[in-house]
């Protein structure tokens, strides 16, 4: 191992301390005593959408402890446990979580009750977040449906049913969206976390800026890449950077103040905290509220 100074052994002792600290809230377990379809689901999205199709008809925990960062997880001993005694696993692709295929290894469920909810989404090197284009949120609630029939036709209309009403909802905010960034002061944003939006700003026609070049959050962007930012945000005259969820929002602190310009936060969905958890807040509310702040930092006309 490299020789480390001083203050990188703090940090380091810092992240371990936290790592220890976020993995050590208890695992959600699956109950055995009810009949439900009982589903392990990897990040927040497949967990949303599943708990919207399935409704009182399935029992579906997330792997992810809340407030836990999505891409540098580590997967725990009891998740293979709850992966063995779940009717279905489902993530999102190799890309999205690498952690998954080592997970995979060690159990021993049949390989039937494991979706893969990126089947048919085209994606793009580099980006896993296909959730944040609604047409491939679309696809992945088709794919967890037919995963939900295929476990429990018995009640196939139900979840048709409520698979339905729910594509009306993404496809409500999907007009939103592009009937918001329409008229626009900006089609660009500043965003001080890692490459998430990429689908996002593609399906609206923005431009993303963000000096973060790599996947990993923790990270730190080259001091280049943040300059890079700086000056053209102070081209254009941007008056807002956001913060990511879940990351501590000192580099968006640093080129606000290097810009005088304020800070909004934009939620890639990953993961929730434990509060928003026990709030409620779904994969939808999420949605509205990065609406709101990105009318907001963009100076969109619409209200
Ligand atoms: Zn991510």
């Amino acid at each position: 191992m490299r020789r480390l100074g001083g203050a990188a052994r703090i940090v380091l002792a810092l992240l371990t301390l936290a790592s220890i600290y976020c993995n050590s809230f208890p695992a959600q377990a699956l109950s055995r005593e009810n009949s439900k379809v009982k589903v392990v689901a990897t990040l927040f999205p497949q967990f949303d959408f599943t708990r919207q199709i399935g409704k009182d008809k399935v029992e579906v925990v997330l792997v992810l402890p809340p407030g836990v960062e999505a891409h540098s997880f580590e997967p725990k001993p009891r998740d293979m446990a709850r992966i063995n005694e779940a009717d279905l696993f489902i993530y999102t692709g190799k890309y999205m979580e690498p952690w998954v295929e080592g997970l995979l290894k060690g159990i021993s469920n049949i390989s039937a009750n494991i979706i893969d909810v990126s089947k048919g989404v085209k994606l793009v090197a580099s980006d896993p977040h296909i959730w944040l284009d609604m047409d491939n949120a679309s696809m992945m609630v088709d794919n967890i449906t037919a995963a939900l029939i295929a476990k429990d036709p018995a009640n196939k209309d139900y979840y048709i049913d409520n698979a339905k009403e729910y594509k009306l909802k993404l496809k409500s905010i999907d007009d939103r969206c592009r009937n918001a960034f329409k008229d626009c002061k900006y089609d660009t944003f500043v965003y001080a976390g890692h490459p998430a939006f990429g689908y996002f700003a593609r399906r609206y026609g923005l431009t993303c800026l963000s000096p973060y070049k790599s996947l990993c959050p923790d990270s730190e962007p080259a001091p280049k890449s943040i300059m890079e930012v700086v000056d053209k945000m102070r081209e254009k005259g941007i008056r807002y950077v956001y913060y990511e969820e879940l990351l501590s929002p000192k580099l968006a602190r640093t080129i606000a103040a290097e810009t005088s310009s304020n800070m909004l936060p934009l939620n890639g969905a990953h993961n929730v905290s434990k509060a928003d958890m026990d709030k409620g807040v779904t994969f939808l509310s999420i949605l509205e509220e990065d609406l709101k702040n990105l009318k907001k930092g963009m100076e969109c006309k619409s209200k």
